[in-house]
């Protein structure tokens, strides 16, 4: 622990203790932190561990941003060009939408604008570590309500669990076990009362949107992002499909100009290139499909269908630690869980390129005949 400096007073003190207890968010790692420690060169490593876009951004984009001259100028904090274009590109009023440097910015919006210290925040693990992470970031307490064995939820549990929560986070597709929500269980929800927020982070790899439904609901708030179907993680592209009413609040609390220049030109070109992100997408999808007829042929692998560009795969034997060991060695990232107990012998793989699959399964056949040493 510190010392007391020489004036005897220790500021740290003064911080609040439930954040000095509490753990931090485990980010994946950088490639070139792991490329420099196998000595090989970024390029070579093979990154399906945080569900990027393999494609990148939509050339119109890159275009749009060498092309920008007003990078010295501070962006409109009202965000009303963008939010006229993605009220045009969903159909839905530009008073419902807000955005947010990532769909993590606006997560950390409903909670500040809803959860006071001790509030009640619903999460059903296995599932985006976001959520707890935010809630204990205001101070608000994380109620958790594990899902099912087939990752549906467990709705008379979390209709227990709401009577002391004020907001639901639930993503769709879930993040990492790849299945959607049915809208049986969505007007479930929304028959609560909480704040029910789906994070469609991955909607477009799966088909239907809920979207068009806020108008007509008082509680359902959908997040979305640029970060995986259009290629733009790295510039911190998210926004959320709201009640006016929460709009209206959360754009008197945010950050005035959260959605930098760059962002914002990124994210118009991405709509105007939407033609082309879909034909990408669609291509993910068809990856999507080799990769898990592939390890569905794994003799130590059982891959879950999903309907994200990302498969979670379980290891026979309980533990994914020496496949992920293994894969790692050989340049291949994949996520991996060792503090989840739901999760322990589960590994989740990005969908890459042809050419990632084929890297992945030359590193997977290498390590079949080592497992067990
Ligand atoms: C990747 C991901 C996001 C995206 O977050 P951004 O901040 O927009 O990059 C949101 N939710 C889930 C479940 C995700 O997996």
């Amino acid at each position: 622990m510190t010392d007391t400096p020489p004036g005897g007073f220790d500021v740290t003190r003064l911080l609040r203790p439930d954040l000095q207890a509490m753990p931090g968010y485990v980010a994946i790692e950088p490639i070139d932190e792991l490329a420099r420690r196998l000595a090989i060169a970024p390029e070579q490593v093979v990154k399906l561990d945080g569900n990027e876009n393999p494609y990148g951004p939509s050339p119109k984009a890159l275009e749009a941003l060498a092309a920008c001259r007003h990078y010295h100028i501070y962006p409109d904090p009202l965000q009303r060009e963008a939010r006229a274009a993605l009220g045009a590109y969903l159909g839905v009023g530009a008073e419902h939408i807000i955005l947010g440097t990532g769909s993590d910015e606006v997560m950390d919006m409903i909670l500040r604008a809803f959860v006071r210290p001790g509030d009640g925040v619903i999460n059903c693990p296995p599932t985006f570590g976001m959520y707890p992470f935010l809630t204990r970031v205001v101070g608000g307490r994380v109620l958790d309500v594990p899902r099912r064995d087939d990752f549906s939820l467990d709705l008379p549990a979390i209709k227990a669990a709401a009577q002391q929560a004020k907001v639901i986070f639930i993503a769709s597709p879930n993040n990492p076990s790849g299945n959607v929500l049915s809208r049986r269980e969505l007007d479930a929800l929304l028959a609560l009362e909480l704040a029910v927020v789906i994070d469609e982070a991955y909607v477009e790899f799966a088909g239907e949107s809920v979207v068009g439904l806020v108008p007509s609901r008082e509680n359902l708030f959908v997040l979305r992002t640029f970060s995986k179907w259009a290629g733009l993680a790295g510039l911190r592209v998210g926004y959320g499909i709201l009640p006016a009413a929460v709009t209206d609040t959360l754009m008197k609390i945010k950050q005035p100009y959260n959605l930098n220049v760059a962002a914002q030109v990124a994210m118009l070109a991405s709509l105007a290139d939407a033609d082309l992100l879909g034909e990408r997408v669609r291509a993910l999808l068809a990856e999507r499909e080799s990769l898990f007829a592939a390890l569905a042929a794994v003799p130590y692998l059982t891959p879950r269908p999903s309907q994200a560009n990302f498969i979670l795969c379980r290891v026979k034997g309980g533990d994914a630690g020496p496949v992920w060991r293994r894969l790692r060695e050989r340049g291949v990232m994949v996520r991996y869980y060792p503090d989840s107990p739901l999760l322990k012998d589960c590994i989740r793989i990005s969908v890459g390129l042809p050419e990632h699959t084929e890297a992945l399964f030359g590193a997977l056949k290498e390590i079949g005949g080592t497992l067990g040493n």
